[in-house]
């Protein structure tokens, strides 16, 4: 009887969480294309968590006015489902601002993080807060987070909050923000709303000594968000992927791949364990052109030759896990990344 009443209790715990809102989990490697990928996993002993997901796309990744993007265009079709001018951010064509999945999903009471490598306001992040008509637009960028309602946020750029043409101090103006200086105080707050900037400028590269590591933050930003007891929208992006490519530096791009591979293993963790979280991997494009043209697993050694010190048009990978996922396969748009995390979210 009580074993009955058991698996009722379960059965009925099963149905209540089938119909809450999934929590999303939007994964940039900035640059992160196909090759990337590649080379990444066969350096990485030919392992990646992706081989864990579910389904595979591809997206097609062109800006409205150029057939390269820019990761402040492609940032902006894939947050806010419209394709803008290369170094445009939040606003459309047809210079009208456009809302963005993040705050798409702030409406819906959902609750709301980003985590980068970069700085807090450089354009992949920006795209899902700001509306600025040049990505390099750094002091309104910033006062526009300052003005928004992101729960949770952690990358660099301090300098751009602080010492501002316009003299505002806006780290004491955001007097709702608990902000933290180490993972340590960022690990033990349990502040509403809270900020960790890591670096006053562009954080360094992980081979560089970039601290703390993107798995950390992310683990412990998934246990913040899980504890608010609401559905959660999160972005985090492995933002130097795209640097080690411009760079045309291997090591580099593999450095930055392997960590951002960590952090991928982590979600899809939390993920598993949750049960109700819809994790999406991809790229705003490819950058340098790479070709991966011998190598070695055994000794994780790669030859590679750069085509370009800039971007390229070719299609990018996007992997999916969770509920709605298999909304993820097949050939789009990247605005259509946009379009499918809404679905999911009103699927609900
Ligand atoms: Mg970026
Ligand atoms: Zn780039």
């Amino acid at each position: 009887m009580k074993k009955n009443l058991f698996v009722a209790l379960s059965f009925i715990t099963i149905l209540i969480q089938a119909q809450e809102s999934p929590n999303i989990i939007l994964m940039i490697g900035d640059g992160m294309g196909l090759t990337q990928i590649s080379t990444g996993m066969y350096a990485n002993n030919n392992q990646t968590a992706l081989e864990d997901f579910s389904y595979v796309g591809l997206s097609k990744t062109y800006a409205f006015d150029k057939l390269v993007t820019d990761s402040a265009a492609s940032g902006t079709a894939m947050a806010s489902g419209v394709k803008t001018l290369n170094g445009v951010i939040g606003i459309d064509s047809k210079n009208v601002p456009q809302k963005s999945i993040l705050e798409i999903c702030a409406e819906q009471d959902y609750k709301t993080a980003l985590i980068v490598t970069s700085s807090i306001v450089h354009a992949t992040p920006a795209s899902f807060y700001a509306k600025v008509h040049s990505r390099r637009q750094y002091e309104d960028i910033a006062l526009q987070l300052s003005e928004h309602y992101v729960d949770l946020f952690v990358g660099g750029g301090k300098k751009h909050f602080i010492a501002r043409e316009d003299k505002r101090n806006l780290l004491n103006e955001m007097d709702e923000y608990t902000f933290v200086n180490s993972i340590r105080e960022f690990g033990r707050s349990n502040a509403n709303k809270l900020g960790y900037i890591t670096y006053d400028d562009e954080p360094p590269a992980l081979l560089k000594g970039r601290k703390p590591a993107l798995d950390e933050l992310t683990k412990i930003g998934l246990e913040k968000m899980k504890a608010k007891g609401k559905p959660f929208f999160m972005m985090i992006e492995g933002s130097q992927i795209d640097w080690g490519a411009h760079a045309n530096e291997m090591e580099y791009v593999i450095s930055e791949f392997k960590e951002f591979d960590k952090t991928i293993q982590a979600v899809l963790e939390f993920a598993k364990a949750d049960g109700n979280t819809l994790v999406i991997v991809t790229a705003d494009h490819e950058t340098g052109g790479l070709s991966l043209l011998g190598g070695n697993i055994s000794d994780g050694k790669m030859e590679g030759k750069f085509n370009t010190e800039g971007h390229s048009a070719s299609m990018v990978p996007v992997f999916s896990y969770g509920p709605s996922s298999e909304l993820f396969s097949g050939i789009y748009e990247n605005t259509a990344i946009f379009d499918k995390m809404l679905k999911a979210v009103e699927s609900n």
